[in-house]
């Protein structure tokens, strides 16, 4: 069965949108297969961000996700990669569609970072790459 990574970044944490991103994944018929809050480490932030390391919103990037617990959720089930990502919306909360998370509750701060609400992991591969990180041994 097809699994992914979904985080609830730190803004979606202090707005109280938890239960309401988790309503969205739940109603769409996926399953939780676990859900923590966590307080990333700067280890795990180098780690789930390596490929951006170098650009410019890296280091407000690490310092946005180091500002408040992080939901980390697996969810499953069929497709759920491709699913979330289209429940999520585009990465530019300006840019993302009504009906979507980002699109319905994120916008615009004029900050140094996107403060989109959500992560979800992209492909097979990188899902699982990226639940070793989160959640070591599932
Ligand atoms: P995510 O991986 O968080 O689901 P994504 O795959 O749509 O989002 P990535 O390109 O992996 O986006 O970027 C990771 C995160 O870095 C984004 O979610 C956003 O918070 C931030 N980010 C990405 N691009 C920019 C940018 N051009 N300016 C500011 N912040 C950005």
């Amino acid at each position: 069965i097809e699994r992914t990574l979904i985080l609830v970044k730190p803004d979606g944490v202090r707005r109280g949108l938890t239960g309401e991103i988790l309503r969205r994944v739940e109603a769409k018929g996926y399953t939780l297969a676990a859900v923590e809050l966590q307080h990333a480490t700067p280890d795990q932030l180098a780690t789930h961000y390596a490929e951006h390391e170098g650009k410019p919103f890296y280091a407000p990037l690490v310092e946005f996700m180091l500002s408040g617990p992080t939901l980390a959720v697996i969810a499953e089930g069929q497709g759920v990669i491709a699913g979330f990502r289209s429940l999520a919306g585009a990465t530019d909360p300006t840019a993302a569609a009504p009906g979507t998370i980002r699109g319905d509750m994120a916008r615009d701060w004029g900050l140094k970072v996107q403060q989109n609400l959500v992560h979800g992991s992209d492909s097979p591969e990188s899902a699982e790459r990226e639940i070793a990180i989160w959640f070591p041994g599932r």
